[in-house]
């Protein structure tokens, strides 16, 4: 087998010890004779597969007993409509922190379904930084603050969980259990599972209770959470396969020691990178200020930017892979969530220097 490590910002890619766990029992779960792909989701099998995903990621997170878990399709682009279709309302408003291409296309959807107030931007300075909450333009009565704690692909990330006196809700797609977070300080939380949870075709919903059977009477019974909240994510079929791979993907955390091991890791990991950037003269180099550079996405340019191919594809001959950036935004991006290990992280460095010395 290649041996490759895998910068993929998403689907990334998965531990390995949870793909050799789906391999060992594919074709036989847990002497049920047949793969979990095959089992109906109703059934004595699956639903312990599901009931167990949840409480593992509920302890993980410690999610408190009034907020619903919920196993939804769609992506996380489905929930820039489900958000404000459930939670705001056509005459209301709601609040947005605009960050980048994920904030942006959040706001543009939800303007579909009610008034859209930016609280602020860094887009003038090519989202650089996260506006400083003190000169956000918040509107008391709006119906929530939506924010995207990690902009996936211009490599900014929220320091801190804002402030806020309406329902917070934040698009966690790619940093979701990369580091500790109080859900209490949460109206809701979704996350697209192919950066840090499993495969594609999942996306998770952590939604206080109190905000459920708001939804606007338009509402498409699919994109209802009361509906998934009653059945416990079984309205209809849920996506079996990718949520049997997170309930893998939530034990292996907490054989890493938790998020609070996962998060030190991923500290170190982010480290290591920006510190190679930062010392190498300019022949690499980010834009986004120090305090706000993502730790699971660091996207950086060569100095030189004629050699950004070369740098690509001597990259790929070293096993580093999928390190190119975002089309939106060139350059390079190196996604390092929590699977991928502290060795991949200083295998780039190192190539990092070596192709620095050679083209300096
Ligand atoms: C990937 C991503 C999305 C879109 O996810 P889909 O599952 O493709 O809909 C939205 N927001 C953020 C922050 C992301 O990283």
């Amino acid at each position: 087998m290649a041996k490759v490590y895998n910068f993929s910002a998403g689907p990334a890619m998965l531990p390995h010890e949870v793909l050799a766990e789906a391999q060992s029992e594919l074709l036989d779960w847990h002497g049920s004779g047949m793969s979990v792909m095959e089992m109906s989701h109703r059934g004595k099998d699956f639903m312990e597969i599901i009931h167990d995903a949840e409480h593992d990621l509920r302890t993980l997170l410690r999610i408190p007993a009034n907020y619903k878990v919920l196993f939804l399709q769609g992506g996380a682009s489905q929930q820039f409509s489900m958000v404000p279709l459930n939670l705001a309302t056509e005459s209301g408003s709601i609040d947005v922190v605009n960050t980048g291409h994920w904030s942006r296309l959040a706001i543009k959807e939800a303007r579909r379904y009610t008034r859209v107030n930016v609280v602020a931007s860094s887009e003038a300075t090519q989202f650089d930084h996260v506006p400083a909450a003190d000169t956000w333009q918040r509107d008391p009565d709006a119906a929530y603050l939506h924010y995207t704690s990690n902009e996936t692909i211009g490599g900014l990330q929220f320091p801190d969980v804002p402030e806020s006196a309406v329902p917070l809700v934040c698009d966690m797609s790619s940093d979701f259990l990369s580091k500790e977070v109080d859900i209490g300080r949460f109206g809701l939380i979704y996350a697209g599972a192919q950066k840090n949870i499993g495969p594609s075709g999942l996306v998770l919903v952590i939604v206080r209770e109190d905000l459920l059977g708001r939804a606007q009477a338009a509402t498409p019974t699919m994109l209802n959470y009361q509906v998934h909240a009653d059945s416990d994510s079984m309205y209809n079929t849920p996506s079996t396969w990718p949520i049997y791979i997170a309930g893998l993907v939530f034990k292996w955390i907490e054989r890493q020691g938790g998020v609070k091991g996962i998060e030190a890791r991923n500290s170190e990991k982010a480290g290591l990178l920006y510190h190679a950037i930062d010392s190498s003269d300019g022949f690499y180099t980010t834009h986004i200020q120090a305090p706000y550079r993502s730790r699971m996405n660091v996207v950086f340019r060569l100095g030189d930017t004629s050699l950004e191919d070369a740098f690509l594809m001597e990259a790929a001959r070293n096993g580093l892979v999928q390190l190119k950036g975002h089309r939106s935004v060139g350059g390079i991006r190196a996604s390092i969530y929590n699977a991928m290990p502290i060795e991949g992280v200083k295998s780039l460095v190192n190539f990092m220097m070596d192709f620095a010395r050679q083209h300096g």
